[in-house]
């Protein structure tokens, strides 16, 4: 047997791992290892006799754990975008495990009673500000985690973070495979009249790879809204696939959902938190539960109005086909027919103008050129995590090269659903190491030999997406623990969300959305109407988010002992308390398949995006209305906040590019919210 490749550094441009040699099994063995040698690299820190230094403590606690990073950042994306029965296992092995090596560093005492020996006499330490940030911040990590508190305390911590986190990634497994399971199976094209010939063609095509022969397969998104719900002419069909959409998972996810609100509520008190989201915020921007709270009501009600406006727009024409009341199903049916209807917008004329090569050549990187000066070019002799993912090399204006954007941009059976970014290798100036950043998105396959047409929701997404692989790559810190978008998730949206304002403007649009068969330019006028038919939407996408928010709220702020029986009476009561209860617009993510607050990483956090969308919508409107021409504000925008990650408080870089704290104005206008 060859050597596991995870035990060297790779020796490849910018160590970029060496996936043409990784295989299934080298992953469990590596983690081991890599837990091993951190470990023991801790108690060389310990071990010393000597007085704990900054160099000695934290620099040496910052260049730990490298086998296990190597190994952890391509295993994550590996069981994230094609995963396999054997990484599930790995996965569901691996998860407790981190849990209790997370624990073993953050509770060592030897470890803690350095670095607050330190931290006492910072002041006179002679540190620069990220050194010193770099201290305050391992600090409130190793209280956070429980360094402070007494043995039989850290052991009940240390049972609950294991118990949470093998039930996080059973939580996701049960999500992947619910998701299988409610596919909507249908026998004849005829049910899905509606749709473009193209995607009843992948439809039969999905069927065929899924074992269903002669039929057609609607494989579900994430999310409770399907697109297919916005052209099925059959509201039967609608309804099943809705209902297929909206009852997933609940009989194995919905304790799973209660027993991980009652553990994280009693980890909470256990560090001193009325609740777990008073828990998670302290470490975050907003600060306290009253702040997210405040401004999640302040929207609540302008929001739901505005759904109930477009309600009865929808009722409207729903009544030309004898359609009473518009249920849920309807909803995105007929909001179709009054983007056609009022503003002449027809979706399925849109694809032909968003091929993805152009969108992607022409566009994304178009606008990073025109903001940032960058320029990419395909390094197709690097391998992938997988054949369709593709590597770039991203150079800057004057030539130097400053690191790998890998794009996985397709759908597939293996990949969970969504997209998002990762970072493969961090960019640190201790470590040397430039950035290595990929970006994963679920756009479907079309027939062989047909251009990959997107939707303009997923054109969004890849400017999206890739506002993220920014933050990655302009990473210009000193310790990996500041690195990118190694920031705090009510901010770290911001950056992305702000990369989306490329996707319409004019001299971006007209360079990249052009027909794929003719060449000719989206024209102007459509892309008015379009902009005029978003504001429309606005009412149904806030109110859907914002139940989805307030449910992530109602399971985390929970108090200790509050005991929930059924975790789809809960989630009723949840949003009807919240006011958000508008029965045809269901939360964008019901309890059973909201992966985000308990499979990763956003719980008592999806408020997050609206939170980082006030910045987004203030600092678009900076951008416009400035005064400097493009480049140069792209320019204060990189110096002062992409390239900072966590090294400095991230509202004092919005601080210094926008010139004042963050409003609340531009974010209500752009959400019709006033
Ligand atoms: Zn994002």
């Amino acid at each position: 047997m060859t050597e596991n490749p995870f035990f060297r550094p790779s020796t490849l441009d910018y160590e970029l791992p060496p996936f043409a040699e990784i295989r299934e099994e080298h992953y469990l063995p590596a983690y081991e290892r890599g837990m091993a040698e951190q470990l023991a690299e801790i108690a060389a820190i310990t071990a010393d006799r000597g007085l704990p230094t900054f160099e000695n403590t934290l620099v040496a606690l910052e260049r730990s754990g490298e086998l296990l990073r190597r190994v952890d950042v391509v295993f994550r994306n590996q069981s994230s975008s094609d995963t396999t029965d054997l990484l599930d296992e790995v996965e569901a092995k691996v998860s407790p495990l981190l849990a209790v090596h997370h624990d073993a560093i953050h509770l060592d005492r030897a470890l803690f009673a350095r670095i607050e020996e330190l931290y006492r006499t910072r002041a006179g330490l002679g540190l620069d500000p990220e050194s010193l940030r770099l201290l305050e911040r391992r600090y409130t990590a190793f209280e956070r985690s429980g360094a402070r508190l007494g043995e039989a305390e850290q052991a009940r911590l240390r049972g609950l973070n294991a118990e949470l986190a093998a039930l996080g990634t059973t939580f996701q497994q049960n999500v992947n495979a619910a998701n299988r399971a409610a596919a909507l199976v249908l026998d004849s094209a005829a049910e899905l009249a509606g749709l473009s010939e193209d995607a009843i063609a992948g439809a039969a095509e999905n069927a065929r790879v899924l074992g269903h022969e002669g039929k057609y397969v609607l494989s579900l998104q994430n999310t409770s809204g399907q697109p297919a719900l916005a052209q099925l002419a059959d509201r039967s069909v609608r309804e099943r696939l809705l209902a297929a959409s909206l009852g997933r998972g609940i009989e194995d996810n919905g304790p799973i959902a209660i027993r991980m609100a009652a553990l994280r509520a009693e980890r909470a008190e256990l560090l001193g938190h009325p609740s777990h989201a008073a828990y998670v915020v302290a470490d975050e921007t907003a600060g306290t539960v009253e702040a997210v709270s405040a401004l999640l009501a302040r929207l609540v009600g302008p929001a739901v109005a505005n759904a109930r406006r477009e309600a009865a727009e929808l009722a409207r024409v729903a009544a030309a086909d004898g359609v009473g009341e518009i249920a849920a199903h309807d909803w995105a049916y007929y909001s179709e027919k009054v983007r056609q209807e009022s503003f002449q917008v027809d979706a399925a004329l849109l694809r032909p103008y968003f091929e993805l090569e152009r969108v992607l050549r022409d566009g994304v990187f178009f606008a990073a050129n025109l903001a940032y000066g960058l320029s990419f070019t395909e390094r197709p002799d690097l391998t992938a995590h997988h054949p369709d993912a593709r590597v770039f090399e991203v150079f800057e204006e004057d030539g130097t090269a400053l690191g790998l954007f890998i794009g996985d941009f397709h759908a597939r059976a293996s990949k969970r659903g969504g997209a998002w970014m990762d970072s493969l290798v961090e960019q640190s100036e201790l470590t040397g190491r430039r950035p290595v950043v990929l970006n994963n998105l679920n756009i479907p396959r079309p027939a062989p030999g047909e251009p990959v047409l997107m939707s303009w929701d997923e054109v969004r997404t890849l400017f999206h997406e890739f506002g993220h692989a920014l933050h990655g790559l302009f990473s210009r810190v000193r310790y990996p623990l500041f690195s990118g978008t190694a920031v705090p998730r009510d901010f770290v949206e911001f950056p992305s969300q702000v990369n989306e304002m490329w996707m319409v403007r004019p001299e971006v649009l007209a360079n990249y959305a052009r027909h794929h068969g003719t060449g000719e330019v989206l024209p102007p006028e459509l892309v008015e109407r379009i902009t005029a038919a978003e504001g429309f939407g606005q009412g149904f996408r806030t109110v859907e988010y914002l139940a989805a928010t307030l449910l992530d709220w109602a399971w985390h702020t929970v108090p200790r002992g509050e005991e929930i029986t059924d975790a789809e009476e809960f989630e009723a009561r949840a949003l009807a308390a919240a006011g958000i209860a508008v029965e045809a617009v269901p939360p964008r993510y019901r309890t059973a398949y909201f992966q985000h607050v308990f499979a990763s990483g956003y719980s008592a956090a999806y408020y997050a995006y609206i939170w980082s969308e006030v910045l987004d919508a203030d600092s678009v409107q900076w951008f416009e209305g400035n005064g400097l021409p493009v480049r140069e504000s792209g320019e204060v925008f990189r110096r002062e906040l992409l390239s900072r990650g966590f090294s400095r408080n991230p509202l004092e870089s919005f601080r210094a590019v926008v010139g004042r704290a963050p409003e609340t104005g531009p974010l209500l206008a752009r959400r019709g919210l006033l």
